[in-house]
């Protein structure tokens, strides 16, 4: 096979001059390869070089008059961007790896060393950049048909492969997913023999590939195989622990893991955002934990949306997710994704849909994403009415929010106001007037307006003991 029509990027032509005028033989190598084969986007290039990459480096950021060129010598690579992709050149090495780490010895190797340390076939395809066969595609392990065939599988034993470096059991998993491609058995067997392995693995690494495999197209996929392969029960036992049916007295639960897996694939369809996905996965993450029994009523998981919403930190801090506001946010779509359902099941009330609109704010639209998608029951039917119920509560806040304007609650009457009327510092009166309004507005007793939220104020003002001393309005 012979991509020269494809090798259009500049790069690639300036390499091969260079290399031919040096006597240099240079290769494109890894994803590249394999996306342009596969007719998918990349971002980064890599090269290989036999000798000197950082030499290949310079006199090509030269030649492309790239700004600067980045030399690590520990390393004997280095990288540049042009335009908008990310080159990265390096010598071609040959690796051998000790039991206890996954950093390898390295010394200078062949393109053939080279691609024996590769992690799968698909992966360590070589495109020739030497002028007598620029473009020549090098397969030495039948990368290619692999390809064709949708296939995972590791150019070594699949044993050894996964015992030395244990994030290639993760990368398998996500190419898997993303490529939707089939892992090869032996390698299967061997990832879920290495499994414990993956101990030896920091959680950044382990979670930076988790996070591309949530971010694909049906991630319910990977997750099935995490789950098979027991990497899952390494670094998420929570999420293992939804697995399973109970029968008591003839009652059974639904499957939490199986039934999470859809929603995920559910929010997946409508949205990209990985944090809403992530709220997806723990949903319904403390149902394990709040699981009772009733003769009377069956299976019940009370509290759970409260538990997971306490159990979210905990969980980011453990997979080394930010703990930032996008923690938050998923920790409140945990918290109120029973809400709207509860909704749709009871009579919906204008004061429910405002609070509602007042506690999710301006995350309303992505909490209704996953409440649409937490719909899943066997029966067909209770699905579509569900569904059509769920049409009628959007259409209440939508109704609600024109109306009433909650979603960003802005107290009409500031603290200011309060302590000029009754010349107060600062102290508790103050909140406590703060809330009753609030929530005289919530109830719908009073519209969101200062003049009624003032008056309300006044009306408010015997009880607590207060006397008006500004006349200001
Ligand atoms: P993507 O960029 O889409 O994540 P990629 O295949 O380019 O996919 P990178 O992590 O960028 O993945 O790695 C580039 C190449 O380096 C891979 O194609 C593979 O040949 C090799 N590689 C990366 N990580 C490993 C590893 N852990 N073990 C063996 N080879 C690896
Ligand atoms: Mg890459």
């Amino acid at each position: 096979m012979n991509l020269s029509q494809h090798l259009k990027h500049p790069v690639f032509k300036v390499c091969a001059q260079i290399c031919h005028e040096n006597g240099w033989e240079a290769y494109v190598v890894g994803g590249y390869v394999r996306d342009l084969i596969l007719e998918r986007p990349s971002k980064d290039i890599d090269i290989v070089v036999v000798g000197s990459g950082m030499e290949l480096a310079e006199k090509t950021g030269e030649k492309l008059r790239v700004k600067k060129v980045s030399l690590f010598k520990n390393f004997g690579t280095a990288h540049f961007r042009y335009k908008d992709i990310d080159v990265e050149f390096v010598g071609a090495r040959k690796e051998s790896y000790s039991r206890d780490s996954r950093k390898p010895v390295v010394e200078n190797g062949t393109l053939q060393d080279d691609q024996f340390r590769r992690d799968f076939t698909i992966n360590a395809l070589a495109i020739s950049l030497s002028k007598d066969n620029f473009g020549e595609v090098i397969d030495p392990f039948n990368g290619l048909e692999d390809l064709e065939k949708g296939i995972i599988r590791t150019p070594l034993d699949p044993a050894q492969t996964y015992s030395d470096d244990p994030l290639r059991m993760m990368r398998a998993i996500r190419f898997a997913t993303q490529l939707d491609f089939k892992i090869e058995s032996k390698s299967l067997q061997a990832i879920l023999e290495n499994s414990e392995r993956l101990d030896i693995i920091s959680k950044e690494r382990i979670v930076d590939e988790l996070n591309k495999i949530i971010l694909a197209k049906e991630p319910s996929r990977g997750f099935k195989l995490l789950f098979s392969t027991r990497l899952l029960h390494r670094f998420f036992p929570e999420m293992v622990a939804l697995q399973g049916i109970e029968t008591i007295s003839g009652k059974s639960h639904k499957d939490n893991f199986y039934h999470t897996l859809e929603v995920l694939d559910n929010v997946c369809m409508h949205s990209d955002n990985l944090w809403l996905r992530w709220a997806a996965i723990l949903h319904d993450i403390a149902k394990p934990p709040t699981k009772r029994f009733d003769e009377r009523v069956g299976w019940t998981f009370h509290g759970h949306e409260d538990l997971g919403a306490r159990m979210t930190p905990r969980i980011f801090k453990h997979l080394k997710l930010p703990l930032d506001h996008k923690m938050k946010y998923v920790q409140k779509l945990v918290r109120l994704h029973l809400r709207p359902i509860s909704l749709v099941k009871g009579n919906v009330t204008d004061s429910a849909v405002r609070r509602l609109l007042f506690e999710a704010g301006d995350d309303i639209e992505d909490l209704m994403l996953l409440c649409n998608a937490d719909i899943t029951s066997k029966n067909e039917f209770k699905v579509v009415k569900y569904r059509k119920n769920f049409e009628m509560v959007s259409q209440k806040l939508k109704d609600v929010e024109e109306k009433d304007r909650v979603r960003n609650f802005q107290p009409p009457v500031s603290g200011e106001v309060i302590m000029q009327t009754f010349g107060l510092g600062p102290c508790a009166e103050i909140g406590i007037i703060k809330t009753r309004i609030k929530d005289a507005i919530l109830e719908g007793e009073i519209p969101n307006e200062y003049e009624e939220a003032f008056n309300y104020m006044l009306a408010m003002a015997d009880e607590l003991k207060l006397k008006r001393v500004s006349s200001e309005k």
